[in-house]
């Protein structure tokens, strides 16, 4: 029996372990950490061994094959071991796609993974058996095991291109690239690119590269390297021949010699980046032949993911809007981009390095008061301390809302895109949202 061993005892290796037990592996989970108590019913449940506060080199050096969760650093001293030991390190994407035959659309980037990923399903589960995988929900795993789909739709992280070996997406989206995670690619931007386009890696030419042509980063990239799948570039700025492009609110797709020309008035999702989005993943809908009635409707209908330039309420006509998962600086731009009224910006958190340059023209325009909601925020008084009348800060966010809504006259917003991680004052970004979301209720 060959030997798996899993590390991590989350989403991603709970679902390998059932996977790789029913193909007939000799499964092994071990997690430094605490293994949460759902998952170690499952792993009891289905006898599979696991430890967790521990991890016994032993038994892992004497695996066939490693899944790493994305989650552990290459840095780390085991992994390094495993690696010199010469053991196989898969990750989950690579492991589940051994198992399955299904038409697997691999969406990676920067920013907006979540939210094409989740309109990519909503658009192809109207006429397709679809799963929605990868970092959102059911691990891919999991759903290869238990659902067996015809088609997947996988959000990719880096870290779950940085261990694979024949993962071969049939149409891949690459977003955007900016400099993120960079602690993990020992601070080198270069090293995050490579990874991100790995996912074009094992592709040939009957496959799809879905990628944004405005995005400088990903030109370069692609002018040094090849690329053996179609290339169907998206823009919000040129014209496409074979891709998608906007012009005067509508999205035209090409593909060969199949044209749709869809309006966007009525979409839901606003700002420019979720036009990109939308012809992201409107493209990977025609391509996998969705009429064009279904996608335009399912365009309009679509909802947004919680957290993301979420609408949250309209008090005293004063629109409040919860985009908690702006953990960037990029994100945020595109947040403040879309804003269409005077607008009290709630921000701040963790800097990850910030620069906030590209943000002052919106901030000239846009913000008439910026409340900070960070431990430290002495860099965002520096940068944004000229630029409006009001700059205040906190570290409740119950305060921060009420102040919010002493500011705000009728017509204006009241915007939660904080541009830094979530972690000196909340559990995670979801928390920091959903605290926003309850202050504004209590108001
Ligand atoms: P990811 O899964 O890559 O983190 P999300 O869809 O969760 O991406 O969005 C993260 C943040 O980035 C949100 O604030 C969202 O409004 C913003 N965003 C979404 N799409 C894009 C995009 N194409 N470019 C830049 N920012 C985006």
């Amino acid at each position: 029996m060959k030997k798996l061993v899993i590390l991590g005892g989350g989403e991603s290796g709970v679902g390998t372990a059932l996977l790789g037990k029913a193909k007939g592996y000799d499964v092994f989970v071990s997690d430094r950490g605490k293994i949460k108590e759902k998952y170690k019913d499952v792993l009891l449940n289905n006898e599979i061994e696991f430890e967790d506060e521990q991890h016994t080199e032993l038994k892992i050096l004497n695996a066939d094959v490693v899944m790493k969760s994305p989650g552990i650093p290459d840095k780390v001293a085991l992994v390094k071991q495993i690696r010199e030991a010469g053991i196989k390190v898969v990750s989950e994407i690579e492991f589940a796609s051994n198992y399955t035959d299904a038409t697997l659309v691999a969406i990676t980037g920067s920013n907006g993974k979540t939210t094409t990923a989740t309109l990519t399903h909503h658009l192809l589960k109207q006429e397709l058996d679809v799963g929605l995988a990868g970092n959102i929900g059911d691990s891919f795993a999991k759903q290869v095991l238990e659902k067996n789909h015809d088609n997947y739709v996988l959000e990719v992280s880096s870290f779950q291109l940085d261990d694979i070996h024949c993962f071969k997406p049939k149409i891949a989206v690459l977003t955007n690239l900016t400099p993120d995670h960079l602690d993990r690619y020992d601070n080198r931007f270069e090293n995050y690119i490579a990874s991100k386009f790995r996912i074009v890696e094992n592709q040939t030419e009957d496959d799809f590269f879905i990628y944004d042509a405005d995005d400088e980063v990903i030109l370069e990239w692609l002018q040094n390297h090849q690329v053996q799948s179609k290339k169907l570039p998206f823009s919000l700025t040129k014209v496409i021949d074979q891709g998608a492009y906007y012009k005067d609110n509508k999205i035209i797709i090409t593909i060969d010699n199949n044209q749709i020309i869809m309006p966007t008035e009525n979409i839901t999702l606003e700002g420019k980046h979720n036009v990109k989005n939308a012809m992201a993943a409107s493209t990977v809908a025609h391509l996998l032949k969705i009429r064009k009635q279904t996608i335009r409707e399912s365009l309009e209908n679509f909802q947004g993911v919680e957290h993301r330039l979420e609408h949250v309420l309209k008090i005293n006509k004063v629109q409040y809007i919860n985009d908690s998962k702006a953990t960037n600086v990029n994100a945020t731009y595109f947040a403040l981009e879309s804003m269409d009224a005077p607008t009290v910006w709630i921000v701040g958190g963790v800097d990850k390095g910030n620069d906030y340059k590209e943000l002052f023209p919106f901030v000239n325009e846009k913000v008439k008061a910026i409340i900070c909601l960070g431990v430290d925020n002495g860099k965002l008084f520096e940068a944004f301390g000229n630029m409006v009348d009001v700059i205040i800060e906190t570290q409740y966010m119950s305060e921060a809302v009420k102040i919010a809504y002493k500011l705000a006259n009728a017509g204006d917003n009241v915007l939660l895109s904080p541009a830094c991680a979530s972690f000196d004052l909340f559990e995670n970004y979801e928390d920091r949202g959903r605290q926003f979301k309850n202050a504004v209720r209590n108001l």
